[in-house]
C-alpha cells in the first residue's frame, strides 16, 4: 500500500480544480479552509436552489434522519409517497421513480421509452436527441449527449441516438423512421452554453412527436424547479411531455433526481427499473422541503425578478466592455464574452472571490440560488467589472 503524497492525491483526478478546499457554505456563500470567502454565482451547478445549507433542508434532514434514513426501495415509504404525490399535483405527469443523480433518471427516461417502442411501437427504440445537448456521464446519457468532446470517448457508444439541431424543425423531421420511438431535449441547453429552444420549437415539437405517436422528453434538469421562472419550463410554452426528468434544484444540494411520466407513458414492468437507495426518505424528506419553498407563488415571483435584475445588469455590463449579447431565463442565463476568455476570466473571479462557471470558451454562465438577492449581483457585477476592465486594459496593452 502506497501513503497519498498530499490529501488531494487520494481522489481520482477528473477534472482541474482549484486548489482550494471548501468547508463551510451559507446562503450566496461559501468559505474555504483559509477563510476566504466566496460569492458563488455557481451553486453547484444550478443545485443548490435555495442557497448553500438553508435551514429548510438542514432541519428536514436531520428530521428524517432520526426517524427514518432508508427501508429499502423494495418497501413504501412516506416521505417518497408524500414528495412524489405533490410532484405529480403540481406537474402534467402521472407517475415518479426516484433517482440518485441526473444522469441515472434520464438514464430511467430513456429506458422507460425503449420500453414503451417495444410495447406499443414494434420495438421502435430510437431516440431523436440534439447536437450540443447534455444528457449526463452514464454510457447510454453520454451517447445521448450531443457533446462534441464526448464524441471520441468510451466507443463503442450506446446506438439509437441521431442527432437534430435544436430549433430546426426539419432537422428532426428527416431523422423519423419506423424505428423512432421518441424525442428528447433540453428546453435551454445548460452545458452548451445556454442555449434556449423557443417555445414555438416547442410547440411544433410537441405538435410532430403527437402526429407520429412519438414520446416527447424534457429533460429538466437544470431548467426545472423554479430555475427559469417557472416551476417547470415546459410550462412557459404551454405543452405538456410525455415524460420528464429532474434533478440537481429538486435536492437543493443532495443527491435527489426524478422520473416522472404521463400514464401513458409510464409503462416499467417489474424488474425493469430499481436501486438500492432510489426513494429513501432522508433525500425525499430535502426534496419536499425544497418543493414546499419553490412551488410558492410569492418564491417564484421574486425569483423572476432576480432573473429580470440579474439580466439586466449583464446587459449594462456587456455595453460597457462591448460583449454580446446576455441569453438564456429567469436565473439560467450567459453572457457572450465574444472572445474565447472565458475560463481565464472564471479564474480571475475565484481569485477575486466570485464563483462564474465558463462552460464555453466565450460563455459565462450564472446560476445562483434562486433567492440570491440584488445586493449580491450588484456585488458580483462589480467584481466582474473590475476584472473585465483588467483583461481589456491588458489586451490593448498587448
Ligand atoms: N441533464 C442535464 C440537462 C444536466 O445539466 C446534467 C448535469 O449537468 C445532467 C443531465 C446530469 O446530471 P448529473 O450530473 O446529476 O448526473
Amino acid at each position: 500500500m502506497t501513503n497519498a503524497a498530499h490529501p488531494f492525491d487520494a481522489l481520482m483526478e477528473i477534472t482541474a480544480r482549484p486548489p482550494a478546499v471548501f468547508v463551510k457554505g451559507e446562503g450566496s456563500w461559501l468559505w474555504d479552509d483559509t477563510g476566504k470567502r466566496y460569492l458563488d454565482f455557481i451553486q453547484g451547478w444550478a443545485v443548490n436552489c435555495l442557497g448553500h445549507s438553508p435551514p429548510a433542508i438542514a432541519e428536514a434532514l436531520a428530521a428524517q434522519a432520526k426517524l427514518l434514513i432508508t427501508p429499502s426501495p423494495a418497501y413504501y415509504n412516506a416521505v417518497s409517497l408524500k414528495l412524489a404525490k405533490a410532484l405529480v399535483d403540481k406537474s402534467c405527469f402521472d407517475q415518479v421513480f426516484f433517482a440518485n443523480s441526473g444522469g441515472e433518471a434520464n438514464e430511467g427516461a430513456i429506458k422507460l421509452a425503449r420500453k414503451y417502442g417495444a410495447l406499443h411501437k414494434g420495438s421502435a427504440y430510437e431516440i431523436i436527441t440534439f447536437e450540443g445537448g447534455f444528457h449526463g456521464r452514464t454510457l447510454a446519457t453520454m451517447s445521448a449527449s450531443g457533446k462534441k468532446a464526448f464524441e471520441p470517448l468510451f466507443e463503442p457508444k450506446v446506438p439509437g441516438f441521431p442527432k437534430a439541431k435544436l430549433n430546426d424543425l426539419a432537422s428532426v423531421k428527416r431523422l423519423i423512421s419506423e424505428k423512432t420511438v421518441a424525442v428528447m431535449l433540453e428546453p435551454i441547453q445548460g452545458e452548451a452554453g445556454v442555449w434556449a429552444a423557443t417555445d414555438q420549437f416547442l410547440k411544433e415539437l410537441r405538435a410532430l412527436t403527437e402526429a407520429h405517436g412519438l414520446l416527447l422528453i424534457f429533460d429538466e434538469i437544470q431548467t426545472g424547479m423554479g430555475r427559469t421562472g417557472k416551476l417547470f419550463h415546459y410550462q412557459h410554452a404551454e405543452i405538456e411531455p410525455d415524460i420528464m426528468t429532474l434533478g440537481k434544484g429538486i435536492g437543493g444540494g443532495v443527491p435527489l433526481a426524478a422520473l416522472l411520466a404521463t400514464k401513458k407513458a409510464s409503462c416499467f414492468e417489474h424488474g425493469d427499473q430499481g436501486g438500492t437507495f432510489n426513494g429513501n426518505p432522508l433525500m425525499c424528506a430535502a426534496g419536499l422541503a425544497v418543493l414546499e419553498q419553490v412551488s410558492q407563488r410569492e418564491f417564484l415571483k421574486a425569483a423572476v425578478d432576480a432573473g429580470l435584475f440579474l439580466e439586466s445588469e449583464l446587459q449594462k455590463l456587456s455595453a460597457r466592455h462591448g460583449l454580446g449579447d446576455v441569453r438564456g431565463r429567469g436565473l439560467l442565463l450567459a453572457l457572450d464574452l465574444k472572445l474565447p476568455i472565458s475560463a481565464s476570466i472564471a479564474a480571475e473571479a475565484f481569485e477575486a472571490g466570485v464563483l462564474l462557471n465558463a462552460p464555453q470558451p466565450e460563455a459565462l454562465r450564472f446560476m445562483p440560488a434562486l433567492n440570491v438577492t440584488r445586493e449580491e449581483i450588484l456585488l458580483m457585477i462589480e467584481r466582474l467589472d473590475a476584472i473585465l476592465t483588467k483583461a481589456g486594459a491588458a489586451r490593448r496593452v498587448a
